[in-house]
């Protein structure tokens, strides 16, 4: 997103010239450049042992179909890490808290302006406890897995980076 107006004192913002970067808003008020601005989301592939855990959410925007399997994920809060939203994500939705969670990579979503870091996590034996905001979760095997995910881009590219990979 590239703002228009500044987010402090909402005067309109100019384009300044700023080194490799080349014109970035600037407010002339507050004297500071405002880079655009773009959501930082996790995106978790949970597995136990050679069993993968997909879920079913919601379509709270209608963006997401909810007849289909897609991984965890979510925003990462204001001073929190990565990992520990990768954690909390997964705790949050699935009841089950990682006993560890391992980067795989970042991914760009450009449809939503996300730039989404990727975790690999191994659960812990137990049931699942869903949040409210999913419909259900279903283990499933590797093979089915590439299958499940072939409509959802960043999950799907997360899949193919970590198939077969040990924690
Ligand atoms: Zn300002």
């Amino acid at each position: 997103m590239r703002f228009t107006f500044c987010p402090d004192c909402a005067s309109r913002l100019v384009g300044r010239k700023t080194g490799d970067d080349g014109l970035v808003p600037y407010c002339e008020q507050c004297k500071r450049l405002w880079f655009d601005m773009f959501y930082n989301c996790v995106i978790v592939l949970a597995r136990r042992g050679d069993k993968y855990a997909l879920i079913r959410q919601h379509s709270g925007d209608g963006s997401i179909s909810e007849d289909r399997f897609v991984c965890v994920s979510g925003y990462i809060m204001t001073n929190e890490t990565a990992e520990q939203a990768a954690v909390r994500e997964v705790t949050e939705e699935l009841g089950l808290k990682p006993v560890k969670v391992r980067l795989v990579a970042t991914y760009t979503y450009q449809k939503k302006q996300m730039l989404m870091t990727g975790f690999l996590a191994e659960l812990p034996e137990g049931d699942f406890s869903l949040s409210d905001e999913l419909i259900a979760a279903q283990w499933f095997d590797e093979a089915e897995v590439g299958v499940r995910l072939a409509g959802s881009s960043v999950a799907k590219l997360l899949f193919n980076d970590i198939k077969g990979a040990k924690l």
